[in-house]
């Protein structure tokens, strides 16, 4: 049987697991929907998280979100795309986690959302939980265990 021990998954911390901020692809607030576009077409990524100048996070945006608010009665209105600014589609609700925060409470996020943020004390950025990483520490740890 496999079982989690205290020190393995749920003994990690959140800065053992995360992608740290200068690793992630993200936007700027004032960037226009016509980069942050290209910056999710070309990392590949559905969502990306918005800062300030100061890597304060202020939410996600998403290829979805641009379309959307691109979309016309009957046609898709490309020129808006550099008139419109990424602050004023981007989800400002969006889960976060304090980087002192407990592993099974980015777990329990993790369920619902495929990447959570983290931020610290002051609200800078400071990189993501993906259910990959997640994922791939409990692997590990299942391949150490049958190996016992
Ligand atoms: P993954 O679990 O690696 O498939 O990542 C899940 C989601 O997290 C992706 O679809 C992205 O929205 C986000 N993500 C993962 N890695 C990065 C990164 N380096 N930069 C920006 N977003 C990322």
């Amino acid at each position: 049987m496999i079982s989690l021990q205290k020190g393995e998954l749920l003994g990690t911390t959140l800065p053992e697991l995360i992608i740290p901020a200068e690793r992630v692809a993200h936007v700027q607030v004032r960037n226009n929907l016509e980069h942050a576009l290209l910056v999710l077409t070309k990392s590949g990524y559905t969502a990306v998280p918005v800062l300030d100048p100061k890597y304060q996070l202020h939410g996600l945006i998403s290829t979805t979100q641009i379309m959307d608010s691109i979309l016309g009665l009957e046609r898709i209105e490309f020129e808006r795309l550099e008139k419109m600014v990424v602050e004023d589609v981007m989800n400002k609700i969006i889960p976060r986690l304090n980087v002192n925060d407990s592993v099974e409470n980015g777990l329990e996020l993790l369920v619902d959302h495929p990447f959570v943020c983290i931020e610290n004390d002051e609200h800078v950025f400071e990189g993501i939980l993906t259910r990959r990483s997640i994922l791939e520490r409990l692997n590990t740890q299942i391949k150490k265990q049958s190996k016992r």
